[in-house]
């Protein structure tokens, strides 16, 4: 019985890894194909606004070196990161590392991107507040010489 109970330790102490490297407890989504971001990004929808409560929820996963083009958020955005290590800058100031766990506020109006840092994925969910007017103004690419600013 005692070895029993030993190998169920040792079992779970193997296994816990694992599960913390397994990303969100949301599926990973489809592929995105829209033009508005560089390396692969998957998304899921998990919340559509609606005339009861006017919030859109996503989530979003990149791979390795995956960011979306700089953008303006008109009614702002929350980003809580749930995996990874990734990058969020806003124009003219230093890019942040993000990782699991931090929550990043887009202020209304300010242009900014996020993606993954180079050497990990990322996933995050996205709340975008009063859908009706909060369409994402999507600006240029993030550069190789602009990525490249950041130190993790
Ligand atoms: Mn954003």
């Amino acid at each position: 019985m005692k070895k029993i109970i030993f190998l169920a330790v040792i079992a779970t102490v193997l296994a816990a890894p694992v599960f913390a490297q397994s990303g969100s407890i949301f599926p990973k989504g489809e592929v995105s194909t829209v033009n508005n971001h560089t390396g692969t990004v998957w998304l899921t929808e998990l919340n559509k606004a609606d005339s009861l409560i006017d919030c859109n929820i996503a989530t979003a996963t990149f791979a390795p070196g995956a960011k979306l083009d700089w953008h303006i958020h008109p009614a702002g955005q929350i980003l809580i990161i749930t995996d990874g290590t990734g990058y969020y800058q806003e124009k003219g100031k230093a890019i942040q590392v993000v990782h699991k766990g931090d929550v990043i506020k887009c202020v209304p109006g300010v242009t900014h991107w996020h993606g993954a840092a180079p050497n990990s994925a990322l996933t995050y969910i996205a709340v975008s507040t009063n859908g009706a007017k909060n369409k994402t103004q999507w600006l240029q690419r993030v550069t190789d010489a602009e990525y490249s600013k950041a130190s993790n």
